[in-house]
């Protein structure tokens, strides 16, 4: 018999440390443009963004800047911002 095998991922808040720490660039929703479709959320590697009733909610303690949910965005409601 052959044994098949499938790796999924499985992201979840916090499994790679406090990876805030690595950002350069931090994601800022623009609320008045996310329509709340979620598609960021879906794309996050790192599980770190919630719906906050009007607009969602990123955890900056985790969020490690990466620019996916900018990219993923078809509403450009999140902009990438040099951190200070
Ligand atoms: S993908 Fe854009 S429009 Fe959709 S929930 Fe995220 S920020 Fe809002
Ligand atoms: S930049 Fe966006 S996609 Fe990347 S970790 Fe932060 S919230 Fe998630």
């Amino acid at each position: 018999m052959q044994v098949v095998e499938c790796l999924i991922s499985k992201p979840s808040k916090g499994s790679a440390g406090k990876t805030g720490l690595w950002r350069t660039y931090k994601p800022v929703v623009d609320e008045s443009k996310c329509n709340l479709c979620m598609l960021c959320w879906l794309y996050c590697p790192e599980s770190v963004i919630s719906s906050g009733g009007s607009c969602i909610v990123i955890d900056y303690e985790y969020c490690k800047g990466c620019g996916i949910c900018s990219e993923i965005c078809a509403k450009k409601a999140i902009e990438m911002v040099l951190e200070e």
